[in-house]
């Protein structure tokens, strides 16, 4: 049986040390040797500061490479984030200051080796060093996602597959939220990291995983070896029936995960964390071009807010969206409602709407 553990922790550095050093201990005392190479990977989603809760906090990155370095580990800590360079998330999101006390960096992962996922997904491109490691320590944040409803441990393994492919992946699957839910614990599989602490001390509910989300204070870290495990856990905390998260259903029906587990620790229920916007478009695999046009909920932008950043036209995976000087234009009929650019957006320009005659006919 898997093993959770809960903590509750203040935004403060001392506390959070001090919680992290208790769960280190517990799942990986032992494990870690002088010289054992040790991979974090946080959850790098975009560049901003920390207190909009879009990536792991730098103050959680930081205990944990602290108590690894205590041990005698090697550490590294990388991500492959979509659209920002690391270094201006290691700068904007405050992880320069508390990592360089360590003598440590945030890094983009540099190498990959091509991994058969197995199934209809073959090889695909996934960071040697979450490969090559001795350890890998996984560190996501507890978001709000309209794609798969939450996002914790499981799909924060995915930042360890090239974004470029991420990105294609999401063009492949259209609709699909099935076979993404599959690619994203099949990544999981790949890697299987040792050990996954959620981020849950301040966590993004409502309309996640960027920018249009809000920060919402919980005070809790959420760990265990087995990532399907924190994440049912996790899940649970937050009022979501981890029977109906599809990354939670998928990892019981592929015998991924039997679904057994022991919590540990304060179980307290937050009833009221906000929802994301209820992906409609995962209700059918296929839509013709006119519905997705006149009835599909969509990204919408206000181009009073929209600055032409880039990354959401640089992020879209079937090219949907355009640009000119007035702003942005998405393509309704070819978008694939993956969300990516809405995720993105730094400047919340985006929102999700659907249409008048969508509405009437009860997307
Ligand atoms: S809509 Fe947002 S992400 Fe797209 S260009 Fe404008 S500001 Fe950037
Ligand atoms: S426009 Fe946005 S939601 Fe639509 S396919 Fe492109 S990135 Fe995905």
């Amino acid at each position: 049986m898997a093993l959770v553990l809960i903590e509750d922790s203040p935004l403060e550095k001392s506390s959070i040390e001090q919680k992290v050093n208790r769960l280190c201990a517990q799942f990986l005392e032992g494990r870690i040797k002088a010289d054992s190479r040790v991979l974090i990977k946080p959850h790098l989603h975009m560049a901003v500061p920390c207190h909009a809760a879009v990536n792991t906090h730098p103050l959680l990155v930081a205990s944990v490479a602290k108590w690894c370095l205590v041990q005698g580990a090697r550490v590294r800590i990388a991500d492959f984030p979509v659209f920002d360079p690391v270094d201006t998330i290691a700068r904007k999101g405050g992880y320069v200051d508390v990592l360089t006390e360590l003598d440590l960096e945030l890094k983009t992962f540099l190498a990959v080796d091509k991994v058969d996922l197995g199934g209809v997904f073959g090889k695909k491109p996934i960071a040697r060093e979450a490969l090559t490691s001795d350890l890998v320590i996984n560190l996501p944040k507890l978001k709000t996602d309209t794609l798969v409803g939450l996002q914790m441990g499981v799909a924060n393994m995915i930042g360890c597959l090239a974004a470029e492919e991420r990105i294609h992946s999401l063009s492949q699957t259209p609709f699909d939220r099935t076979a993404w839910s599959d690619l994203l614990i099949a990544v999981c599989e790949a890697i299987r990291p040792s050990l996954t602490i959620v981020d849950a001390i301040v966590a993004l509910e409502g309309h996640g995983p960027g920018m249009a989300g809000r920060p919402r204070k919980l005070e809790l870290l959420v760990a265990g070896s087995n990532p399907y495990a924190v994440d049912k856990a996790t899940a649970a905390l937050v009022g979501f029936d981890p029977g109906k998260l599809l990354t939670c259903k998928r990892a019981k029906e592929t015998g991924v995960f039997n679904g057994d587990l022991k919590v540990l620790g304060d179980f307290r229920i937050t009833t009221d964390f906000a929802r994301p916007v209820k992906d409609m478009a995962a209700s059918r695999k296929s839509w013709t071009q006119r519905e997705r046009k006149y009835f599909l909920q969509r990204p919408v932008a206000d181009n009073r807010l929209c600055k032409l950043c880039s990354a959401c036209w640089q992020s879209c995976p079937v090219k949907a969206i355009s640009f000119s000087t007035k702003g942005i234009r998405i393509d309704a009929a070819k978008c694939i409602r993956c969300y990516q650019c809405f995720g993105l957006c730094p400047h919340k320009a985006l929102e999700i709407k659907t249409p008048l005659a969508g509405r009437l006919k009860g997307f």
